[in-house]
């Protein structure tokens, strides 16, 4: 890095607790900006085989503007929304995305965690690139944080010192106890399994090929015949390049067995999924989840927004901040629009890295308004299909419709500047 123009800057000393997605789009921000950051992650990182991610515009965005590369991700660059009828698979509606480039500036994306957590992972610690590469510790699962001093002591009795605390150690954050918030949490009514096909499968057998064209299909979702709950739900995408069709499938709450929050690594027999309705579902997709790999139980848990997201030199972010519903596919978005807003409040455009506090404290108002938003938005999407985002604002004429209903709408989550909302906000503290 270049010696900053900017005689107030000080390069920082961070720790980020956790490296899944948002600690490393953290790392990576953090660095670009001229910091020197270390990752500390609890466990190795080759345990488990994930799913799709979505990226929309707003988190493609930032993947250039620090210079990833972004095809090393193997992105499906998404081309279709498909919605099609839970008994027969019939098309029901299809939205087109051919403009979506045009229109807001990035395409969408779909990548696969691993794809997407190994270049992020190359990016951090790579000597190439600007800014001093990150160094990843594992094995450190974090046990306290003294937000005051900038101390993290780890598990294994190792205690680090740094300028700053990332807590991005997900769903079940040490570091967001620490900051003293207790979660109020609520079992969704809603419960997830993923799993994947691999294309060469569908080949071989047979099965339908649309499954790995660059679209994402939805069967269910509403109210169905005999009954059927809102809460069965199928989204199907490719990604890795198309090699692997990716299954999230829904199901209420009281159809499954697993119950412990979050990611669950035990693998689930297909017998598991094709529970209740799911003997109603269209033949071409049961067959697909008949040929599935990697079935893994994802146990949903609604948390209201939290109180706060800071406490001295400390700050949470990604699922530790906002741990949210997946229905509007913002996860990992809104984890990577964090770690845009930490990159940008300390880099020497501004002088918060002479005074930490302040900074988070812009990062707050920064994110904590916009990424509640989606979290809500998300939670509502649960009990109404037409909630999400994409469904119902895909034109102007939607959008504002929706924007006047109070709905999440694509227009406010793509259209968003961060560099300018943080310039005026610096301006307001001045003035
Ligand atoms: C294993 C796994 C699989 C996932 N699969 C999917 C998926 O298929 N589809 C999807 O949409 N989203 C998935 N997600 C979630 C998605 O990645 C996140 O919602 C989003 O990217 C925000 O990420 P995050 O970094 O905030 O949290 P996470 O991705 O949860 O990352 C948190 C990281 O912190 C580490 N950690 C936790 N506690 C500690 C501790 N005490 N000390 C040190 N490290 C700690 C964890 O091991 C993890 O690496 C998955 C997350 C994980 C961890």
């Amino acid at each position: 890095m270049s010696a900053s123009s900017n005689p107030n800057f000080k390069q920082l000393r961070v720790a980020v607790v956790g490296g899944g997605i948002g600690g490393l789009a953290a790392s990576v921000a953090l660095r670009r900006a001229g910091h020197v950051v270390n990752i500390y992650e609890r466990r190795d990182f080759n345990v488990e085989v994930g799913a799709s991610i979505s990226c929309a515009a707003n988190g493609t965005q930032f993947l250039r503007e620090w210079d990833i590369d972004i095809p090393h991700m193997k992105p499906v660059i998404l081309m279709k929304l498909v919605m099609r009828d839970w008994e027969t698979g019939k098309i029901l509606n299809q939205y087109n995305l051919d403009n979506y480039e045009k229109e807001w500036g990035n395409v969408y994306n779909m990548f696969h965690r691993q794809d997407m957590h190994a270049t992020l992972l190359k990016t951090a610690t790579s000597p190439e690139g600007a800014g001093p590469p990150c160094t990843v510790v594992i094995d450190h699962i974090c046990d306290s944080v003294d937000y005051e001093n900038g101390i993290v002591t780890f598990k294994n009795g190792v205690i680090v010192k740094a300028d700053m605390i990332v807590g991005a150690d997900g769903i079940r954050s040490v570091v967001r106890q620490e900051l003293g918030i207790v979660p109020q949490v609520t079992s969704a009514p809603q419960t997830c399994y993923r799993c994947n096909v691999e294309r060469s499968v569908v080949d071989d057998l047979g099965l339908v090929k649309y499954s790995y064209e660059p679209a994402i299909h939805y069967w269910g979702g509403m109210m169905g015949r005999n009954g059927r709950s809102k809460y069965y739900k199928i989204v199907m995408s490719p990604c890795s390049g198309g090699d692997i069709i990716s299954f999230y499938c829904f199901m209420p709450t009281e159809m499954t067995h697993h119950h412990e929050e979050g990611f669950v690594f035990e693998q689930a027999p297909v017998k598991d999924i094709l529970v209740g309705n799911y003997d109603e579902l269209d033949p071409n997709c049961v067959n697909l989840l008949k040929n599935s790999i990697e079935r893994l139980p994802w146990r949903l848990y609604v948390h209201q927004p939290y109180p706060y997201w800071f406490k001295g030199k400390a700050c949470l972010l990604g699922d530790a901040a906002h741990p949210m519903m997946p229905h509007q596919s913002q996860g990992a978005c809104q984890a990577i629009e964090d770690a845009g807003a930490l990159g940008i409040i300390f880099s020497d455009k501004y002088n918060f890295t002479t005074d930490v506090q302040a900074g988070l404290a812009m990062y707050q108002v920064i994110r904590k308004d916009r990424a509640t938003r989606v979290q809500t938005a998300s939670a509502r999407a649960t009990e109404n299909l037409n909630e999400r985002i994409g469904f119902t604002s895909l034109t102007p004429h939607d959008a504002s419709l929706a924007a006047a209903s109070g709905k999440l709408t694509i227009n406010e989550m793509n259209s968003y500047r961060m560099h300018d909302h943080v310039a005026a906000e610096v301006l307001k503290l001045g003035s």
